[in-house]
């Protein structure tokens, strides 16, 4: 039974630039597919509901759904549409046969979804192609076809993957056809002739049925992780080999090789956006396994008899490290209801259970832990979710992890690759030398379109992020993906800013403001409170400046009115979490709450911070001698 295909499946993974049009597509599939319960409504069933996903442009957490057709179930596998989850690619592309590109008709392939393309046309996962949103006036359906070939031409590993099929739709007037001179004006859009059915009909032609042997003893691949707090942990991942029983003795085999017996509970099957309880399931089939506490992602699955582990998938691991801590500021627990050292350490736990890459550990203090990631934004959005959570806490500046090797310090080493257009390489080179980055490749494809790729040290990459957005306004993207460790050498060149530094409690006020600005420019408000040590402004000099920024003018200058003072002052600066993140010095944190971020000192008081400074001098002079 070597050779069995189970005819009643397909796995397919779907890649798709934010907003072309995914979570449409997958609901028009899921109407016509005739999973939608009575009382549920067109457009309800997303798969991206995390709205930080949304507006970030990206996905992170892949997601399962299944679609059925004439008897043949789809289940459609979310892939990340960003490269800094690569990890996750690779992950959810185990678990596919084929994959869907989904392209807008108006933007074309976007350089986002070309590593995703990438991944999966290296795993030999068969394609095909749907060209979204022909319904639109601006449609360019000639070019973008070209653009894909194009792209196909240069990423396909086997000649079989040119020979993709095209199919031409609108998502959201529910029809796609392949053939779009077919579209009559009077029977095109919108008129309810046509339907998903060319659609469907390509998927159960071109997609390979998943293959195996349905007798063998059971082998699943975990790719997934899940929580539920009535069932545990719950695994997914695709059942490689034989069926997966209810209740079934299993063995679990990690890293280690050794296999640990386990007893599966439940085992759940993909229908539509649910998933249901099923005696038994078949090979090929992506399901969801409850029962197993200890299970992590690459982990197999095996029958208790015949402990066979699959080729384990790797994990990243993490590259940048942080502090995350109780709020210590003056203002603790004034904007968040979650903000003890218990609720935080519970929170980061339970964080680990699903969220594969990250690692949490214990510091001296018990207020404080060193939280690890695989990268900024993998960091970043952990803040912003758990803020969005009600949580408050301060965390410090994001440091590469580094090892000690034969007594020297090894840092992490990335790849970037930035696509953008030929204007913007010369600011970017810039900042990019100054953070040490090599240049490796390049290309220029003749109509002003680049792409770079850097050897770089993780520092130097903190923070640039924001300052590859501001600089290329939006027309560009860039990913990184971890290489290797290097000996640490050189040091990155920071933009020279330093703080302006509340002197004293209290309300930030018009003229304070004003005074302040006349060394640099300010981060708060006039009427924002603000504490001693609070960071509430920058500025181009070499040291940090205390400024009072709630002194009021004095009563005896009468020249000018208040009105005036705040005619003259400008806007507050805003920065993004990750701008804060890049701007603060490793003596300073951000404090986070539902609400606001605010820098401060981690010393808050100015006196203090002046004796450590003396101190650190006489240390320096000391060791110089
Ligand atoms: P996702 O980010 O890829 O999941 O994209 P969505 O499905 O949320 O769609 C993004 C936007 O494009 C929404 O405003 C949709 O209504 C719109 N959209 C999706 N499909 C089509 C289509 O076929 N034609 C037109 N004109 N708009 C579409």
């Amino acid at each position: 039974m070597e050779n069995f295909t189970n005819k009643g499946i397909r796995n397919l993974a779907i890649i798709a630039h934010v907003d072309h049009g995914k979570t449409t597509l997958v609901d028009a599939l899921l109407k016509q597919g005739q999973v939608f319960r009575a009382n549920q409504a067109v457009g309800e069933l997303i798969m991206d509901t995390n709205p930080l996903e949304r507006e970030r442009g990206i996905t992170i957490l892949a997601k399962n759904t299944a679609v059925h057709y004439r008897g043949v179930k789809i289940n459609i596998i979310d892939t990340p549409g960003h490269a800094d989850f690569s990890g996750e690619v690779e992950r959810v592309m185990n678990m596919a046969d084929g994959c869907l590109l989904l392209v807008d008709a108006v933007d074309g392939p976007m350089p986002q979804t070309r590593y995703v393309l990438q991944q999966a046309l290296q795993r030999n996962v068969t394609p095909m192609v749907v060209i979204n949103k022909i319904d639109r006036p601006e449609a360019r359906i000639a070019e973008v076809v070209g653009l894909v070939q194009d792209l196909f031409l240069e990423l396909a590993t086997l000649p079989e993957q040119l020979d993709f099929p095209i199919l031409y739709a609108s998502a959201r007037q529910g029809y796609a056809v392949t053939d779009p001179g077919s579209l009559s004006p009077d029977e095109g859009p919108g008129n309810g002739v046509q339907d998903m059915q060319p659609l469907f009909e390509a998927i159960l032609e071109v997609i390979p049925p998943p293959a195996g042997d349905p007798e063998g003893p059971l082998q699943l691949l975990v790719a997934a992780l899940d929580y539920d707090n009535y069932l545990g942990q719950i695994a997914i991942g695709r059942v490689f080999r034989g069926n997966i029983h209810f209740r079934e003795p299993v063995a679990v085999i990690g890293r280690d090789q050794e296999p640990r017996p386990g007893n599966l509970e439940n085992v759940f099957v993909f229908k539509g956006l649910e998933r249901l309880e099923a005696p038994e399931a078949q090979i090929g089939d992506i399901v969801a396994v409850s029962g197993l506490s200890d299970v992590s992602i690459g982990d197999t699955i095996a029958a208790q008899d015949c402990p066979e582990a699959l080729p384990a998938i790797e994990i990243d691991e993490p590259t940048v490290q942080m502090t995350f801590g109780v709020n210590t500021s003056p203002f603790m627990g004034r904007e968040g209801a979650r903000c003890t050292s218990r609720m935080l350490r519970e929170r980061l736990s339970r964080e680990l259970r699903t969220n594969v890459s990250l690692r949490v550990e214990e510091t001296a203090s018990a207020d404080e832990f060193l939280v690890s990631g695989r990268g900024e934004l993998h960091l970043s959005i952990l803040v912003e979710t758990m803020r969005r959570e009600d949580y408050e806490f301060q965390v410090s500046k994001p440091e590469p992890v580094t090892r000690v090797i034969d007594g020297r310090v090894y840092e992490p080493y990335e790849q970037l690759t930035i696509h953008t257009r030929e204007e913007y390489i010369g600011a970017l080179s810039e900042s990019l030398s100054n953070r040490l980055a090599q240049l490796t490749d390049m290309d220029n494809d003749g109509a002003g379109n680049v792409r770079l790729e850097y050897l770089i040290p993780t520092r130097g990459l903190i923070g640039f992020r924001s300052f590859f957005l501001r600089t290329t306004r939006g027309n560009g993207v860039n990913s990184s993906r971890f290489i290797e460790y290097q000996p640490m050498k050189g040091e990155v060149k920071s933009s020279f800013t330093k703080s302006l530094i509340a002197s004293e409690p209290g309300v930030a006020v018009t003229y304070g403001l004003l005074n302040a600005q006349g060394r640099g420019s300010t981060f708060v408000e006039s009427g924002a409170p603000v504490y001693e040590g609070m960071i509430v402004g920058m500025h181009p000099k070499e040291d940090d400046i205390v400024v009072n920024v709630c002194k009021e003018k004095k009563l005896t200058n009468m020249r000018s009115s208040t009105a005036d003072v705040a005619k003259r002052l400008s806007p507050s600066v805003k920065m993004s979490l990750e701008e804060a993140l890049d701007f603060i010095a490793a003596d300073e944190l951000v404090e986070v709450t539902p609400q606001n971020f605010r820098l401060r000192k981690k010393e808050l008081s100015a006196g203090i911070r002046q004796r450590h400074r003396h101190r650190d001098r006489r240390r320096e002079a000391a060791g110089a001698v």
